[in-house]
């Protein structure tokens, strides 16, 4: 760090996203992504028409592409905010409604970046241990009088808590908000978006990266009660106005309206993720029942470094996190059968 660098940040140990190799040489199972192209309407939508206006700004109320998606998860425009990828409204999140007298609480096994966006911004934290078998216990959050930030379904484990949970939880902390960080949810579990109307409280998050195969164009949205969307609105027009580019608006808008390559993509990836955990399961792992598109596993006879670095040399890229309580598990994204067959095969050479 320079001298200048503010003493703020001295302890800042800023996020670590899984490795992103620049060759083809893997099999990349390790970030979560989507093995399958985008739509074939969004390739027409980002045309050398709309490459040309780039010139211009992009719009800074993203109109089309918050309808769009306002319309797909039957809500209106002013329940829906659009961030430079769900991180962004994360942040937003974490900026707008947490200070000294509210602190952020979240589970201990989450996504990594609540932590670092707690450190970046100074924020008083209540990190809650998830039980034993790795599920977030509801009843730890209720009236706990702080922000709560879940993900739902749970990174990396996978585990999702049912709407009843949640309804719970967000029912339970009237003067506190609740965001879900809803990923994952459209691999099989259930969105919280509907309880929007019925809670001021309530912020869900979710993203194209995971299930819209967008993650490069980093495109996130948001939906809450009119109130909060406009507070983060202020917050984004304060920072960065033209947050999302117009290529991505127009590729965001097209993805949503796809409803059928969609649904085709998802249902894909929950078949291949069930005869992966049955594969797994018949080589002697334990995995846990995910309801994302990534497996959370562990063998009993190999520790999780141990099969990240033999998987990396046999071509297969997955997660690791030498982090406790989960360092003997691994995280595997979902892919196509292809590179699931290419998983199993190394896998076969490593455990034989
Ligand atoms: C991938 C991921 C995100 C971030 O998604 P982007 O929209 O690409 O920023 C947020 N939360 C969780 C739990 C994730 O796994």
């Amino acid at each position: 760090m320079s001298r200048f660098f503010s003493h703020r940040f001295d302890s800042l140990e800023p996020y670590v996203p899984g490795e992103q190799p620049k060759d083809s040489r893997y099999v990349k199972l390790n970030t979560n992504e989507s093995p399958f192209p985008p739509s074939p309407k969004v390739i027409e939508a980002v045309n050398e028409a709309s490459v040309g206006r780039l010139r211009l700004y992009s719009d800074p109320d993203c109109t089309d592409c918050v309808k769009a998606v306002a319309e797909s998860a039957g809500v209106l425009p002013s329940n829906v905010i659009l961030g430079n990828g769900s991180d962004e409204i994360l942040s937003f999140v974490f900026r707008a409604y947490c200070d000294d007298d509210t602190p952020v609480a979240y589970p201990d096994i989450s996504y990594g970046f609540y932590e670092v966006f707690a450190d970046v911004f100074g924020l008083e934290r209540r990190v809650v241990p998830l039980r034993e078998d790795f599920s977030i216990s509801p009843e730890d959050y209720f009236g706990i009088g702080c922000t709560v930030v879940i993900a739902n379904p749970n990174a990396p484990t996978g585990l999702a808590l049912g709407l009843d949970d949640i309804r719970a939880i967000v029912a339970s902390n009237p003067d506190n908000i609740v965001c879900v960080d809803e990923a994952y949810v459209d691999f099989g579990a259930s969105s919280a978006v509907g309880l929007i109307k019925e809670f001021d409280n309530l912020i869900v998050v979710q993203t194209f990266s995971k299930s819209r195969q967008l993650a490069g164009a980093r495109l996130g949205m948001g939906f809450a009660d009119e109130k909060l969307i406009k507070d983060m609105n202020a917050l984004r027009c304060s920072l960065n106005p033209y947050n999302v580019n117009s290529l991505t608006l127009l590729a965001g808008a097209a993805a949503v309206k796809d409803a059928g390559y969609f649904e085709a993509t998802r249902n894909t990836i929950i078949s291949n993720r069930e005869s992966a955990t049955a594969e797994l399961k018949r080589r002697g792992f334990t995995v846990l029942d995910s309801k994302a598109n990534f497996l959370f596993a562990s063998h009993p006879e190999h520790s999780g470094e141990e099969l990240y670095l033999r998987l990396k040399s046999l071509g297969v890229l997955v997660r690791h996190f030498s982090k406790p309580r989960i360092s003997d598990h691994l995280r595997i994204t979902i892919g196509s059968a292809e590179q699931m067959r290419a998983l199993f095969d190394a896998l076969d050479e490593i455990l034989k």
